[in-house]
């Protein structure tokens, strides 16, 4: 009986060998292009260092992007690939005019099995968001030799082998959950790209791509000089190395002890909601890092803003709905694209708002709507609803018998090439977002501010901001250079 088995088994493999499966093939022959089989599967630990740039996805001048990004130097990703481990160490200065300042900041950023972590410049570690963790697990694979020896491990599914254009493509469903795409060339069989999909809290299902290029020998093994990643069509990170150590020290890549005995975070922290009249017919909705602004017409609300995500503006729905029953909350004016100040635009939406933009975000949020959130459903997932958006050039008056607001572009600010400010010329009050936030250190964007408030002399007693407390206009004028 053991020998028949035994029997079995080998013929079994015999034939194995003499036709392999297409999609195991390509995996076959990504590791022997990367070196062979074995050596790829004798890799211990991988240290990749150079630098590069960081897009900057979501808080860019306009919706598209116009280039801004953080320059990266003394980057060093190291990988140990037995323990799945993974540290970057980076310094990112802004190319551009950045709310924080212009100098250099140094980054740490984790992950140990399920623990992300990021590692701040005074030495304190902290546990990052579960899906943040998620995304960092996933991106650890993004590297030809760690996802080439995880698509090896006969554990792993592999399916759905193709080619396109000069690619065979196979889907990899590996142990532990994660899922990837992997291509080769066809004629090098090197990696040229792996894929994961994630979901993005603003853009809903993603493809995370990061292609591989300009190979070179190291210790045996070939090995991408140029690692390029996007998440759908936006440039996140774009590295070229100038070093990298198989098998060298890659130091200790364990979550510190602060990362591990910190309970996972599952989602955002709860709304936290506080109503302030600030003068009649106007609520200041705060509580957190992000406020809004209720506005009573004579027969319905507005909100301005709706921000961060379902969480944040819903309660903030739900607030209005609370302090004015008996009025229909209609509308939400929205400050500007960046993706903390449109991240609950979807719930508004799903809550039956039309939303007043300025007029550049239109396609922007048309997009939004539409897109897919099947990893992660939102309230606009569970309850479709169609955008309906009414946009602003330069400027634009809601008024009725109670009240008026003039809602002007902020033209020229360095911060963004979509913001709208708006004025309640009666109250002498100003709802503006990021570009005149009290107490922040630096204040790159109040002399624009100021520029755009003179151009339509408006005349403030009082600034109410989205970030931080409500401030009197000479306070205001005090930063401004
Ligand atoms: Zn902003």
């Amino acid at each position: 009986m053991k020998t028949s088995c035994l029997a079995i088994l080998a013929a079994v493999a015999l034939g194995g060998c003499a036709q392999t499966p297409p999609e195991r093939q390509i995996v076959n022959d990504a590791a022997d292009a990367l070196g062979g089989r074995a050596r790829v599967l004798a890799v211990k630990t991988v240290v990749i260092e150079g630098a590069g740039i960081n897009g900057n996805l979501g808080q860019d001048m306009t919706p598209d992007t116009t280039g801004q990004a953080f320059a990266l130097s003394g980057y060093r990703r190291a990988i140990d690939v037995a323990t799945g481990r993974m540290r970057i160490e980076q310094t990112r200065t802004p190319n551009f005019t950045y709310f924080q300042g212009q100098q250099s900041q140094k980054q740490v950023l984790g992950i140990d099995g399920a623990v992300g972590y990021n590692i701040a410049p005074n030495g304190t570690a902290s546990r990052i968001p579960s899906a943040a963790a998620n995304d960092r697990r996933a991106d650890l694979y993004h590297h030809p030799l760690t996802i080439v020896r995880a698509a090896l491990d006969t554990a792993t599914i592999l399916s759905n082998p193709r080619t396109h254009d000069k690619e065979r493509i196979v889907d990899a469903a590996l142990t532990n959950g994660l899922k990837f795409t992997l291509a080769i060339d066809v004629a090098t069989k090197l990696p040229t790209r792996v894929v994961s999909m994630a979901d993005n809290l603003n853009l809903g299902d993603v493809a995370i791509e990061t292609s591989f290029g300009d190979y070179q020998d190291v210790n045996g093994l070939k090995l991408p000089k140029r690692l390029t990643t996007k998440t759908d069509k936006w440039t996140t990170v774009d590295i070229t190395v100038s070093r990298q150590t198989v098998d060298g020290d890659a130091g200790d890549l364990a979550a510190p002890a602060a990362a591990t005995s910190a309970a996972p975070i599952a989602g955002p922290p709860p709304a936290v909601v506080t109503a302030q009249e600030i003068a009649k017919g106007i609520w200041f909705l705060a509580g957190q890092s992000h406020h809004s602004v209720l506005v009573e017409f004579a027969d319905h609300l507005t909100l301005i803003e709706t921000p961060q995500n379902d969480t944040r503006a819903l309660a903030v729905i739900a607030k209005a709905k609370e302090l004015r029953p008996d009025k229909p909350l209609r509308l939400v004016i929205n400050t500007h694209h960046h993706f903390d100040h449109s991240g609950g635009i979807r719930a508004a939406v799903s809550e039956g708002l039309t939303v007043i933009t300025q007029k550049a975000n239109a396609t922007f949020y048309q997009d939004a709507i539409s897109r897919s959130h099947s990893i992660g459903p939102d309230a606009l997932a569970k309850n479709p609803k169609p955008l309906k958006i009414e946009t602003v050039d330069d400027e634009m008056t809601l008024k009725d018998a109670a009240m008026t607001v003039n809602l002007y572009r902020i033209a020229g600010s360095p911060h963004a090439d979509t913001l709208l400010m708006a004025y309640f010329p009666k109250e002498r009050l100003l709802v503006e977002a990021d570009v005149f936030s009290p107490g922040a250190a630096v204040n790159p964007y109040t002399a624009n501010l100021l520029e755009n408030i003179k151009k339509h002399d408006l005349k403030i007693d009082r600034i109410v901001p989205i970030h931080g407390t409500i401030t009197p206009y000479a306070e205001f004028l005090k930063t401004v250079p």
